[in-house]
């Protein structure tokens, strides 16, 4: 077999690339894992974790500095940089860098997912008052008015710790009920500050320097209104971080990478976990667990090869 630079390449180092390590490591597999920006993925932005167990709460900072940690200890090598593209055989995955192109005998792909835009022009606040990030940016906005779009999970969790800063935050949601758990909404509910506006999208943004106005509309009356505001925060749902890919394995329509139980991709050695696979569930818990099977299943893999 041609001679390759590792047994196993990993892509991101978030909550299930870093599992996937530690396990590799562990299993004294030759391993690299390749991370674009800093080691945590989207823990990093998470002001409070309360669902990982063996945590009754945790920052998301913390936590990822623990599992990378963790992961370094047992010898894992964690280097910064992105991959650009990728080209996959069966026996040689190729994995290209903006400088050099390295080889492996397989892939665990874990580069996770990034917020969804609303698509009404946000980006041009971006910076100036919109963010996708309440531990980030949340100080910002002391005794302020804000805007927070979104219904599930994250959206009621960051509402509510963006009360801790903000005098008044607006919670618009495009349905009547919301997603999120039921201990999230229970506080939710009971939170002064907090005042949730159903059944109603965002159709815009405008201000001068940064975000003034957030314009909503009711989805089921058509009414039209304006509520002044320095901040929109939003959370509504999330895009797999593939852009590397061009169409190297198969996908879900959202693209979404699709896998078997071992987590293997529709090509042979190369393996997905965590946020960036077609999923019903996208949490640290679901990502870790992903991770653990799939550094199990690569092992295999090579034993096979
Ligand atoms: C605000 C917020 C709050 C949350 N709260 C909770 C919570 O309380 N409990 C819970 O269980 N979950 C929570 N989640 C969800 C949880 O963070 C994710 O499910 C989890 O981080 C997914 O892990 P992952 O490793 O699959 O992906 P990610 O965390 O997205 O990590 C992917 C990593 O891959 C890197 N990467 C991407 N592309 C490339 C590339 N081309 N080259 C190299 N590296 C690349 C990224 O930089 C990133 O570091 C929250 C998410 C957010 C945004």
């Amino acid at each position: 077999m041609t001679k390759m630079d590792y047994d196993l390449v990993i892509i991101g180092a978030g909550p299930a690339g870093l599992t996937a390590g530690i396990y590799a490591a562990r299993a004294r597999m030759n391993v690299l894992l390749l991370e674009k920006a800093v080691p945590g993925g989207q823990i990093i932005v998470t002001d409070w974790i309360e669902n990982y167990p063996g945590f009754e709460g945790i920052s998301g900072f913390d936590l990822a500095e623990k599992m990378k940690n963790q992961a370094e200890k047992l010898g894992l090598e964690i280097e910064t940089a992105e991959v650009h593209s990728l080209n996959l055989s069966k026996d040689v995955k190729e994995i290209v860098l903006k400088d050099r192109k390295i080889t492996a005998k397989s892939l665990i792909i874990a580069s996770g997912a990034s917020p969804r835009s609303l698509g009404v022009g946000e980006e041009k606040f971006i910076g100036k008052g919109v963010s996708s990030c309440a531990t980030c940016d949340a100080a910002f906005f002391k005794e302020k008015t804000v805007v927070a779009v979104g219904g599930g999970d994250t959206a009621v969790q960051e509402a509510i710790f963006l009360t801790k800063f903000a005098k008044k935050v607006y919670l618009i949601h495009r349905r009547d009920e919301l997603r999120a758990a039921k201990i999230l909404q229970e506080r939710a509910f009971k939170n002064d500050k907090l005042e949730i506006i159903w059944d109603s999208v965002v159709t815009g943004l405008s201000g001068f320097f940064g975000v003034e106005n957030v314009m909503i509309k009711n989805v089921k009356t058509n009414e039209e209104k304006t509520l002044k505001a320095d901040g929109c925060f939003i959370w509504v749902g999330i895009l797999p971080n593939t852009s590397f890919l061009n169409d190297a394995v198969k996908t879900d329509e959202f693209g979404f990478i699709l896998t078997d139980t071992k987590m293997q991709t529709s090509v042979p050695g190369v393996f997905a976990v965590g946020d960036v696979r077609d999923t019903p569930l996208r949490q640290i818990s679901t990502a870790v667990g992903d991770a653990a099977i799939a550094a199990v299943s690569t092992e295999h893999f090579i034993e096979n090869l």
